[in-house]
């Protein structure tokens, strides 16, 4: 057993297989998006234990499919071969491409996301077929070498691909560390939403002695940014916490302290629940910033214009109570050993 503790992970109990498996993956520098032969060492231990592998090259990109038995339900372990770079090497204490024990603690790029997960993934399914011989359903092993960077031509893309070739996966793990404190305190069971708007305000240029003649869009930007952040976009449900907006950048202003300029912008993201979809969300924004830009215009005159980009970086997901969320608390509450939270949320893009 392995807990994982920031960039390194602490063994607790040692299964050899998975220790070597992890230490070989750890060797290999799978920079994003190489997968520096990560998925050839898995190929070949796969394989020794009667897997059908497949990698599929797209955009560049590696992405590795491994499947065992061709009956229902299939189960799918799912993640990455690909870190992080490194950063400033200077900064490490030990090489993060030579897996260094000490104090207990496993230290190396990758140890914590996800090459650990990886390999106990693999070893896990191999000891249950070997332990299950007769066992009823499938077991695949999904994983792309693409998750850390861009994140394009990765499981995006690699899904509808096994998809469109008749797989169907009835379940799907993804050996990510989630845990807080103790192996296993945390199950994620579903993700925020992530969107990003960038609002461009359009007025009038003039000079600040003659205002009359120039429509400010910063003064109508500021009516906009108190009816934005005012707004109870949604309270949440019993997964998910309420939907949070936060503007990340303001700008405005030509340079000059005499000139009224002609446009503003505002970026702001919001964190959705389950609750919204980013188009729910997309309509709510045109009305609000339309609303304000009619007010503006009766209450002042003036008339502005607006333009609205979007960036979805992912729709939110909820796995409700099933027997895979069951068997998920249960198997980290064995022997009522951990207590298990069910904890959504996303913390990138
Ligand atoms: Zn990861």
């Amino acid at each position: 057993m392995i807990q994982t503790e920031h960039s390194s992970i602490k063994i607790l109990i040692g299964n050899m297989k998975t220790i070597d498996l992890l230490l070989d993956l750890l060797k290999r520098p799978s920079i994003t998006p190489d997968d520096a032969g990560c998925m050839e060492l898995l190929t070949d231990y796969l394989q020794q234990n009667d897997f059908q592998v497949e990698i599929t090259t797209i955009g560049g990109v590696k992405n590795f499919w491994a499947i065992h038995g061709n009956q229902a339900p299939l189960t799918v372990f799912a993640g990455h071969t690909d870190v992080v770079p490194v950063g400033d090497e200077n900064l490490w204490h030990s090489p993060p491409f030579e897996p260094t024990e000490k104090d207990g603690y496993l230290y190396g790029r990758g140890t914590a996301d996800m090459k650990t997960g990886v390999a106990a993934m693999c070893v896990a399914a191999v000891n249950f077929i070997q332990e299950n011989p007769n066992y009823q359903g499938s077991i695949g092993i999904m994983l792309t070498a693409d998750e850390e960077g861009a994140a394009q031509d990765g499981i995006r893309k690699f899904m509808p691909y096994l998809v469109n070739k008749g797989i169907k996966m009835d379940y799907a793990v993804f050996g990510e560390p989630s845990s807080v404190k103790v192996l296993g305190d945390m199950i994620k069971n579903g993700r925020r939403g992530s969107l990003h708007a960038h609002l461009k305000i359009i007025g009038t240029l003039g000079h600040v002695a003659y205002p009359d003649k120039a429509a400010n869009p910063i003064h109508a930007l500021g009516n906009i940014i108190t009816a934005l952040t005012r707004e109870t976009w949604c309270e949440g449900n019993e997964y998910f916490p309420e939907t949070s907006l936060q503007i990340w950048e303001v700008n405005g202003g030509t340079g000059a302290n005499n000139v009224i300029p002609d446009e503003a912008s505002l970026h702001f993201n919001f964190r959705f629940s389950s609750e919204l979809s980013s188009t729910d969300i997309q309509n709510r924004v045109q009305k609000i910033v339309e609303q304000q830009l009619q007010k503006e215009k009766a209450e002042t005159g003036k008339s502005y214009d607006y333009d609205i980009r979007y960036e979805i970086s992912g729709e939110p997901f909820l796995t409700r109570e099933c027997v895979l969320v069951q068997s998920m608390r249960e198997a980290c509450t064995e022997g009522g050993r951990i207590r298990t939270s069910q904890c959504n949320d996303s913390s990138s893009q």
